[in-house]
């Protein structure tokens, strides 16, 4: 065989071997593999490492400077989604991609706090329960907090939008429930005239002995002050579903017509003495003073001693002095109704009838009529006695000069009161009790120095002044 031609061939098989060796890329691909796992789970807001990938050719790491490499990210570690970072390689002309897939999750529960260890029960609701909850991602979930009242405890549960649930459980401890107590502000009972005014004063809660300010109190009140009637006002408290009421009474009456009295001329230095309270065991010497100067006085008479001294009426009647009727009692619960006080009233003047054969039309309230005392019995008597008293034709007196024996002045101070009060008027009605010695004391001087200064002394009548304070009831 020709050695050139063996020759030839070997470089022929040498060269298609090169030729192959050379430009193996023609055949084979280069492969992309990812530092760690395909599939990554971040939790938000944490932050996102890239454990980045290689690109390996033939079994080799291919050389950083022999590729391009751009990487494609769209993770957003603030927001729960699912993400791709993508890895596109360019080698030798040719692109290599490879994705890595990112979750971004949320995987912590959201927290509920509680200010309360314990919900109490009562009889029909339980204890407000306070409560916040709070969540990393969602923030602030205290609103959609479901509370689930159990036999034995409340279960406060929430989930975040990752569905991430958190529970929080309070046990249920029963409380028995007393009724609250109403107390009335002001009088239980009003008497309003029509088309007049009523001021709400209110009730008072009391959770046994302690007052509980600012309850919160139902009033019905369906009063028609426009129309007469009688009208309830209903107060109502609830505590757990345990209710108590309170009622007031408002009576709204029509004012009656009232006789139109002509006053008698008025004189000057006209003094009207009047006691009050008696008889007792001093008006006999009352009586002889009175007879010495030969004054005549109004006694608004009582029978508070029990028919013991009720007799004397009958002597001032026919010594000339005018009986007027005070009160039988004279105890002030007889403004606790106008019943009440108009029994009150008739019974002293039938007493009166008995020993004297006939009825006086002329009074005076206990207290005057401009006491207040009577506010604690009911609102607004005193104007509505008034106008049903003069309705029926009786004629009540207040005064215009207090001795103020009735409070205890000593004889010098009734004395000086009297002569005072009686020199700063044209005409007086003079206060004064007959059942003080004091006054017995200081009625010689009295009457001796209004005498001596010409001041004329008279009874009262249905037309004397009437000397009205003004009703403050
Ligand atoms: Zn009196």
């Amino acid at each position: 065989m020709n050695k050139h031609l063996w020759r030839k061939i070997i470089l022929v098989i040498i060269f298609i071997l090169n030729i192959f060796l050379i430009r193996k890329d023609v055949f084979l691909d280069a492969y992309v593999e990812l530092n760690g796992s395909d599939f990554v789970d971040i939790d938000v807001f944490s932050k996102y490492n890239d454990e980045g990938s290689k690109i390996f050719f033939d079994g080799k790491e291919i050389k950083e400077n022999l590729y391009e490499l751009n990487i494609d990210s769209n993770v957003n570690n603030k927001i729960v989604g699912t993400y791709k970072v993508i890895y596109k390689y360019n080698f030798r002309g040719k692109e290599y991609v490879k994705e890595r897939t990112i979750n971004v999750v949320d995987k912590e529960s959201p927290t509920i706090k509680v200010a309360n260890d314990v919900v109490y029960k009562y009889n029909n609701d339980y204890s407000k329960i306070y409560f916040t909850s709070k969540d990393n991602y969602d923030g602030d979930l205290t609103k959609k907090v479901s509370v689930n009242y159990l036999d034995n405890e409340v279960i406060l549960s929430v989930s975040d939008s990752s569905n991430n649930e958190v529970r929080v459980s309070l046990p249920i401890e029963e409380v028995e429930v007393e009724p609250l107590i109403l107390k009335l502000n002001g009088s239980p009972i009003y008497y309003i005239e029509t088309n007049g005014t009523y001021n709400e004063k209110g009730v008072s809660v009391f959770d046994g002995d302690r007052e509980l300010k600012n309850y919160d109190v139902s009033v019905d009140n369906q009063v028609d002050l426009t129309k007469e009637g009688t009208y309830e006002i209903k107060y109502t408290v609830d505590n757990h579903g345990v209710k108590t009421n309170i009622f007031r009474i408002i009576n709204v009456y029509k004012k009656l017509d009232v006789p139109v009295r002509e006053k008698s001329t008025s004189g000057e230095k006209i003094v009207y003495l009047t006691f009050d309270d008696g008889p007792c065991a001093y008006t006999e010497d009352f009586l002889k003073i009175l007879d010495e100067y030969n004054v005549k006085a109004t006694f608004f008479v009582t029978d508070q001693f029990n028919g013991k001294y009720l007799d004397i009426i009958k002597k001032e009647y026919d010594k000339g002095h005018r009986i007027a009727v005070h009160t039988n009692t004279h105890k002030y619960s007889i403004y606790a109704s106008p019943e009440d006080y108009v029994n009150d009233f008739n019974t002293m003047n039938e007493k009166i009838e008995n020993l004297i054969g006939e009825k006086t039309n002329l009074f005076r309230f206990p207290g005057g009529s401009s006491n207040t005392i009577s506010r604690s019995y009911i609102n607004g008597i005193m104007k509505y006695l008034a106008n049903l008293m003069e309705a029926k034709g009786y004629v009540y007196f207040d005064w215009n000069v207090d001795s103020t024996d009735g409070a205890g002045s000593g004889t010098e101070k009734i004395i000086n009161n009297v002569l005072n009060g009686v020199r700063k008027n044209n005409e007086s009605v003079v206060l004064m009790h007959d059942i003080h010695k004091t006054t017995l004391n200081a009625l010689p001087t009295i009457l001796s120095t209004l005498k001596s200064e010409g001041y004329e002394f008279r009874v009262l009548d249905e037309n004397s002044i009437t000397a009205h304070h003004g009703i403050n009831n």
